[in-house]
């Protein structure tokens, strides 16, 4: 074994919510462990989310534009794909930041202790790694254990043409024909990846629409861009069996009239969700409730029921985003030194990188209709942004909703080019307090994709009612 450390702060999990933890412990002065798994720090995001799924689809993104530009006049020849390389460019981005961590950690005095950690006691931690045991005593921790993909009892996961995010991520190959089963943020952008690259590309999703959780009509655009690329895309129905057979993997489906049917594919991905690893840490030797889903319960400065330990990021609850789990990771940080730190974020972002982009923060309209919530809308459409159309595209609405009390706007939704980007602009405003006078008389600069909330402020505002 490699003997005991112990820590001021330790932190389990090295994902974004758990090196920023222990990054801005380690700044404040703590003596800081951080404690990884796997022997590349960065957590999902950095290694099999946020940043690989990011690099291949700016690949996406060019492949279809060059395709699309041909009714511009300009035509390339098929794209050439070398997966090789294509994977070499996506770990190389990968390798920078997560070694680009490692350098952090280093830089900081934060300690690294690489394997699994589990809870031995409410001061304790046992880590089993390549290096044998480590026993990490601590003062206080903060939990960032994260999630990992959901299987499904009835598909064989166990075959190799059945993936997960992760397993897509990977190239192993192009699938001729490939099934996307979950309409969510994860499916979606895979799809749009294969779809890229050259797979027939179906969705199934069991709700009514595509991405549940964004409003129908900010959805819109990007279903009916897909329906035109993708074979099939299946709502409001369900995979019941998977079958693994020589010639590919036979699905059967059954949608909401009770009607089965089935089809056959060369992959199915299966992005139904991630499960919180919250229960397969001992948490109970510490004293930490853990509930039947996996999640740990945590108050507005991310402590546990137990006062010196802390949870953040995925396994803390949804929604499960990156830059959720940073923040919490720096309230939980700054609350453990002591610091008067809350998390009172009035809102978290939502963005799927498919191409159009869907982004979204605040009030939903589904939300405010479900919950009795009073709202105004502007909306404006991209057909009238001299921008949108300059690059080719006029799919995308820029929807704003204001408290019809006093025009403070409280929600956004977005689909177009960068709406990812375009959605912070919203946040802030939303955060500030701001209203629809205040975006509609800022000056924005012209001509952008951005002018796009200023419009939709004046639209709400009436001082702009033709457009073009
Ligand atoms: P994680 O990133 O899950 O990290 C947890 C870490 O803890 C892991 O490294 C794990 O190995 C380690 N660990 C767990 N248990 C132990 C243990 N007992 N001992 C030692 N180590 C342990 N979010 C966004 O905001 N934007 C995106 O664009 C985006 N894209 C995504 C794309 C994909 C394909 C996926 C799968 C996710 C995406 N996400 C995105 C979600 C995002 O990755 C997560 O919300 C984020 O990584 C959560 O951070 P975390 O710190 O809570 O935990």
């Amino acid at each position: 074994g490699k003997g005991d450390v112990h820590a001021e702060v330790v932190v389990l999990g090295s994902g974004p919510g758990g090196y920023t933890a222990a990054f801005r412990a380690a700044d404040l002065g703590r003596k800081v462990v951080l404690i990884e798994k796997y022997p590349s720090l960065g957590g999902v995001c950095l290694n099999v989310g946020c940043i690989p799924s990011k690099a291949l689809l700016h690949v996406a993104k060019v492949i279809t534009e060059a395709e699309e530009m041909s009714s511009h006049g300009i035509s390339f020849g098929k794209p050439k794909v070398d997966l090789d390389e294509l994977r070499d460019f996506k770990n190389s981005v990968v390798g920078q930041l997560t070694g680009g961590l490692s350098g952090l950690a280093k830089g900081r005095k934060v300690e690294v202790v690489q394997g699994y950690g589990t809870f031995t006691g409410p001061n304790m931690i046992e880590v089993i790694g390549d290096g044998g045991r480590t026993n990490v005593s601590f003062d206080q921790c903060i939990i960032a254990a994260g999630s990992d993909p959901v299987n499904l009892p009835f598909i064989p996961h166990d075959d190799a043409r059945v993936i997960d995010s992760t397993g897509a991520l990977e190239l192993t190959d192009i699938p001729k024909r490939m099934l996307v089963l979950g309409g969510g943020i994860i499916g979606l952008e895979m799809a749009c990846v294969y779809d890229a690259l050259g797979s027939k590309v179906s969705v199934v999703e069991f709700m009514d629409q595509l991405m549940p959780g964004a409003d129908k009509d900010i959805v819109k655009p990007l279903h009916k861009r897909i329906e035109g690329r993708y074979e099939n895309i299946w709502l409001k129905t369900r995979v019941t069996a998977v079958e693994a057979q020589k010639k590919g993997l036979r699905v059967t489906f059954e949608n909401d009239k009770g009607e089965s049917f089935d089809d056959t594919f060369d992959k199915v991905l299966v992005a139904v969700g991630r499960r919180p690893n919250g229960k397969l840490i001992d948490a109970e030797k510490a004293g930490v409730a853990v509930d039947d889903r996996g999640f740990i319960a945590v108050d507005n400065q991310q402590r546990t029921g137990v006062p010196h330990i802390f949870a953040i990021g995925d396994v803390v609850g949804q929604p499960m985003l990156a830059h959720k789990a940073v923040h919490e990771g720096k309230v939980a940080a700054e609350v453990a030194a002591g610091h008067k730190r809350f998390f009172d974020a009035q809102l978290i972002p939502s963005v799927a990188y498919t191409d159009p982009e869907v982004a979204w923060c605040g009030v939903t309209e589904t939300q405010a209709k479900a919950q009795g919530i009073k709202y105004a809308k502007g909306v404006f459409p991209w057909a009238a942004s001299g921008r949108s159309l300059s690059i080719g595209r006029s799919e995308g609405i820029t929807k704003l909703l204001f408290d019809p009390e006093d025009d403070r706007v409280i929600g956004a939704g977005i689909v177009g080019t960068n709406a990812g980007d375009l959605i912070s602009e919203v946040a802030l405003a939303i955060e500030m307090g701001a209203d629809a006078v205040d975006l509609g008389h800022t000056i924005h600069p012209h001509p952008t994709l951005s002018e796009t909330v200023n419009f939709a402020a004046e639209m709400f505002e009436g001082t702009i009612t033709d457009l073009m």
